[in-house]
């Protein structure tokens, strides 16, 4: 028995390793916050969700929105939006959700609480200063979540919103963002794009304006339509 102990000790680090892991990146676990993944099932509608903006390319994903009446919801970071505050005014005016991405896109984990909670406050008034929108949801850079964002949500009032599918648009071409979305596509899904790099000027994102371009009528034909978060999240719209 005595040997067993090592083994036993060894299999419970790796599973609360794997456990934090999980509360940490999974999009579906709201452990260390409250956070949904996915809209209510009773609608065939799906929530376009963009990343890292606003950038130099968010007018070009603003006019492929328009030409398809598709409203979306916009994370955006509070350095990009005092970098192209005009930009920010824009996706406002459009009629589209604002969202808080946090203020500079660091990685919160073994983060203090007061960094934390400085990063949501910051951008929290940022967004509504510049474009008179006070945001509701809160999407964590990279998917991580970590101690103490649970306090900063609630102080701020935000609802985090992780995704049900991820395009991986940093790294794959149009054809590959396409067909792992229309994959992921399904009653309530909420897909996540970027029209920015993690708060960087000029990023390049011309494979997910590509794809978007492709993907919104493909969706159309499915009998999908487009909803803000905000309206995925309500049974009783419609
Ligand atoms: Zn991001």
């Amino acid at each position: 028995m005595a040997n067993l102990a090592p083994l036993l000790g060894g299999a419970i680090t790796v599973s609360v390793g794997g456990a934090l892991t999980y509360a940490v990146r999974a999009p579906s676990c709201a452990w260390l916050a409250p956070s949904v993944h996915r809209g209510v099932i009773t609608r065939p509608a799906i929530a376009l969700t963009f990343d890292d903006g606003p950038s130099e390319s968010t007018a070009e994903l603003l006019e492929i929105l328009a030409r398809h009446k598709a409203p979306a919801t916009f994370f955006q970071c509070g350095t990009s939006v005092r970098r192209l505050p005009q930009v920010a005014r824009e996706v406002a005016a459009a009629g589209h959700e604002i969202g808080n991405h946090s203020d500079t896109h660091p990685k919160l984990h073994f983060k203090s609480r007061a960094f934390i909670y400085g990063e949501l406050a910051s951008a929290q008034e940022t967004i509504q200063a510049v474009t008179g929108l006070r945001p509701r949801y809160f999407r964590a850079p990279y998917g991580v979540r970590w101690f103490g964002l649970r306090e900063a949500q609630q102080r701020l009032g935000l609802m985090g919103v992780m995704w049900t599918t991820i395009a991986r648009d940093w790294k794959l071409a149009a054809p590959g963002i396409v067909a792992r979305l229309l994959e992921g596509a399904g009653n309530g899904a909420i897909l996540c794009l970027h029209d920015g790099r993690a708060a960087q000027p000029h990023p390049d994102v011309r494979g997910m304006l590509e794809a978007v371009r492709e993907l919104l009528p493909k969706l159309m034909e499915r009998g999908f339509h487009f909803e803000k978060v905000t309206d995925i999240l309500c049974p009783t719209k419609n």
